[in-house]
This record gives structure tokens, C-alpha cells and sequence, in this order.
């Protein structure tokens, strides 16, 4: 498992327990491949980033199985007002010639900012949980950041610097969202970690491959009052089969369309 952030331990213990499986930490410093304080932006999609994670450590050891996962924070795509932490994590096994992945998404993230320009630290401190989450201090204008702050004095020192370094003034200062630094980022990785194993854990019925489960969305529902079809809408799940083409059908998620979503009856 490629990491630099001590991510290994929130992941080893479901693939030990699942699938019987050792995982060991290779430091390689993903963070070329993109960091979360925005110093070098990431370029391509998390599956990309975590798969070129996986494949640095795979390079650097010669172990033809790869782990890596890749996670971010922003605006709920569903709903914007609220953060929502999403966590991709992938699992490469070169013999099989197969790339497993699954993702999470989690409005259980501590994710916060604030500047001194606001005058409410001590209630900013509370909501981010600090010193359990560490915090990250910057100028507000300009450049060079104080991370992983987990001390009171400390993160007074750093907004005193982060003034002096600023043209206005004025430090930013917010979570510091690094898997070392943030516990709850550290549980979403887990339950990622998880949902993974337990992928791995079922093989296809046809070729017998790893990592059988949700790859898709049947789609096409009749209203259950006027009957009209919409097509959009999911009927059901589709599983497959991370190589070959072999797919069944899963749990039916809506057997009737909801009249308050029907075109028709609720244009
Ligand atoms: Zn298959
Ligand atoms: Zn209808």
C-alpha cells in the first residue's frame, strides 16, 4: 500500500480479516500526485490518482499486488450547504490483470475555515474539534502554511507568523484534512477499506474473478398511477464482474415510479 500518511492501519485490519490477506505500508510521497492544502493540484479524477498511486508502490517493491486510496472534501454534490468527504480506494492485482475499486461518500467529515479578520477562535476551535482534529494555519495573503497544529501554543505561535507573513494582516486558519490529521477522514477511509474486502471477497458466478458486486443501474420504471414509463429512472441494481462481461440482476430498488416524480402526473 502506497501512503505518506499513515493510512495503512485504517486498512490492513479488514483485508487481514476478510481476505486472509498482509498488507504493508511503502512510503512513497504521493503527494507529487496532488495534496489536500492545494500546494500541487491533483490532475485526473481520484480513481486515476489512486491508481497511480497503487502502481508507484507496486513499481517500488516488485509486488505485483497494489493498494491506494484517494479521498476529497467540498460541497455535497446533493446538497451544498453541507461537506460531504468522498473516499476512493482501489486494489490492483496484477496476476488476475484486474482493478478493483470502491468508493464512500460521507457528510461525517470535520471540515472547517475561518480567518482572524472573524473574531470567534474559541468557537471555531469547538466545531473543529480541535486539538483532536489538527488545523492548518496560513497567511491570507500570501504564501507558506503551519500544518498538522495539534497544540494550543503552537497554533497561537503559527497565527502570529501567518500575520507577519501576510500583506493584510490577517491568517487563514482551518482543518487540517490529511489522513494523519483528521479522524473522521481516518474512519471514512476505513468503512472505504471495508466496502473494498468485502468486494474482493466475492467472486464472479462466471469466470470466478474477484471483486463481484454494484456496477451499475438498471434503468426504466412504470408510474404506479397513470402507468406512463420513465426511462431515467432506477429500477434496480446491475452486478457485475470487474473483468468479463457476465451481469445479473440485483435488488430491485423502485418496482413502481412515485406519481410525485412521474412527468405526467406531476409535471
Ligand atoms: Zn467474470
Ligand atoms: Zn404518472
Amino acid at each position: 500500500m502506497a501512503t505518506k500518511h499513515d493510512k495503512g492501519r485504517l486498512i490492513a485490519p479488514h483485508f487481514n480479516e476478510i481476505l486472509s490477506m498482509r498488507v504493508e505500508e511503502v512510503l512513497v510521497d504521493t503527494d507529487l500526485l496532488g495534496t489536500f492544502s492545494g500546494e500541487i493540484e491533483r490532475v485526473g479524477t481520484p480513481l486515476e490518482t489512486a491508481i497511480k498511486k497503487a502502481r508507484l508502490g507496486m513499481e517500488r517493491t516488485g509486488n505485483p499486488f497494489g493498494i491506494a486510496s484517494e479521498g476529497s472534501v467540498g460541497p455535497d454534490p446533493f446538497m451544498p450547504i453541507i461537506n460531504a468527504n468522498i473516499e476512493t480506494i482501489v486494489f490492483i492485482d496484477d496476476e488476475l490483470g484486474i482493478e478493483v475499486q470502491e468508493s464512500i461518500k460521507s457528510n461525517e467529515i470535520t471540515a472547517f475555515t475561518t480567518t482572524t479578520l472573524k473574531n470567534d477562535l474559541e468557537s471555531f476551535l469547538q466545531k473543529a474539534d480541535f486539538p483532536h482534529h489538527a488545523l492548518i494555519v496560513k497567511p491570507h495573503n500570501g504564501l507558506g502554511s503551519f500544518k498538522g497544529i495539534r497544540d494550543l501554543r503552537e497554533l497561537e505561535k503559527a497565527i502570529t507568523q501567518a500575520r507577519d507573513q501576510s500583506a493584510d494582516g490577517e491568517a487563514i486558519i482551518e482543518s487540517d484534512l490529511r489522513a494523519m490529521c483528521s479522524p473522521s477522514r481516518q474512519r471514512n477511509i476505513s468503512a472505504a477499506a471495508l466496502k473494498l474486502a468485502q468486494r474482493l471477497s466475492h467472486t464472479c458466478p462466471e469466470c470466478e474473478l474477484p471483486g463481484w458486486g454494484l456496477k451499475g443501474y438498471i434503468r426504466g420504471v412504470e408510474c404506479s398511477e397513470c402507468g406512463d414509463f420513465s426511462i431515467d429512472a432506477i429500477k434496480q441494481e446491475l452486478m457485475g464482474c470487474v473483468k468479463c462481461e457476465y451481469t445479473v440482476p440485483g435488488a430491485v430498488i423502485n418496482l413502481t415510479l412515485d406519481p410525485a416524480r412521474c412527468m405526467s402526473c406531476n409535471p
